[in-house]
């Protein structure tokens, strides 16, 4: 492996396929880059571009030392010919895709390439992805696009079939719990956090840092202790504006549910949930093997709804009612 990502965890194969297509020339000039939010997508194409415009690398040996003027101006976003989108806004407007053609019709500043990179290009309205797919249908040799996102369902096909897709799969449960270990998390800490995370090491850290895993945890286990239909509403409601807690509660949920057909199938069998255990036990007699698997593809539904533009409300009462019905 080339030590030119060591720092950046995981996904080997990415890497490698980027350095071999610079290596060979054949580098796709627009790049679309999807997972789950938190876990490198943006971090491992800013060290790639480095890698090329580094004032130490050559064609053949590609490195990034890191603290030459192209790497730190790269780090800091402040390289001319590095362009990155990062909207703030719930859309990406057609004026933002308009400015950056304006940009993209001079050449380069200061090297013979140029890098675009679009944070959250599923914001994009319909007007506004049209006007890029013009730019993507007619690439420039020495223009290189990376667009980024968590929610590639949300892309027009348009776009997509103009692009290499490059998927970055999540991090297993051991990895994001090993990852956090290594920052000073204790082992219960990190294992929790891990199953909130989805595969995502910066979701981890970022559940690490505040109130906001104990707001998780109170959640999740409000949705565990449903006592009826009529208190599953008020806890639903409850949750309404919360929407942030959706995705480390569905993660929860789905490890919580992996974790009973375990113990379904092979009683006495560890679990990730370890604190959880006992509730699991005794509840694991009323439930089949076909509720938990019913009520984890409930979840993936749920899933693609919060994504959506569904009443959040109503994703609420689908979710914690669902479980109930389902599983408790
Ligand atoms: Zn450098």
């Amino acid at each position: 492996m080339d030590s030119l990502f060591s720092d950046i965890q995981g996904h080997a194969s990415v890497k490698s396929g980027l350095i071999h297509a610079m290596k060979t020339g054949r580098l796709h000039h627009a790049i679309l880059m999807t997972g789950v939010a938190g876990i490198g997508k943006s971090m491992l194409a800013r060290a790639f571009i480095q890698a090329v415009m580094c004032e130490q690398s050559t064609p053949e040996a590609l490195v990034r030392c890191g603290s030459c003027r192209n790497c730190q101006r790269i780090a800091k976003g402040m390289h001319p010919d590095v362009i990155e989108i990062d909207e703030s806004t719930a859309t990406i407007k057609i004026e933002v895709i308009r400015d950056l053609q304006q940009r993209l019709s001079f050449a380069p500043y200061e090297s013979d390439r140029r890098f675009v990179i679009i944070q959250d290009v599923h914001k994009m309205q319909d007007a506004a992805a049209n006007c890029l797919l013009k730019t993507l249908e007619e690439p420039e040799a020495h223009t290189t696009f990376f667009l980024i996102t968590s929610q590639v369902q949300r892309i027009l096909p348009t776009i997509v079939s103009r692009c290499q897709v490059i998927r970055f799969a999540p991090f297993n449960f051991e990895e994001v719990a090993g990852f956090l270990e290594s920052r000073g998390i204790t082992p219960e800490s990190a294992n929790q956090t891990a199953a909130m995370a989805g595969g995502s090491l910066g979701a981890g850290l970022e559940l690490s840092a505040g109130d906001y895993k104990t707001e998780v945890i109170e959640a999740f286990e409000k949705i565990l202790h449903v006592s009826s239909t009529l208190d599953g509403f008020g806890i639903a409601a409850e949750l309404k504006g919360k929407k942030s807690l959706s995705d480390p509660i569905l993660s929860l949920l789905q490890i919580y549910l992996r974790d009973m057909l375990v113990l379904k199938l092979v009683p006495g069998a560890p679990v990730i949930l370890r604190h959880y255990r006992p509730m699991m036990e005794s509840r694991i007699a009323n439930v089949s093997e076909k509720n938990i698997q019913r009520a984890s593809l409930l979840l993936q539904e749920i899933n693609e709804a919060f994504l959506g533009n569904v009443n959040e409300l109503v994703a609420w009462e689908r979710l914690v009612l669902g479980m109930h019905g389902v599983l408790f």
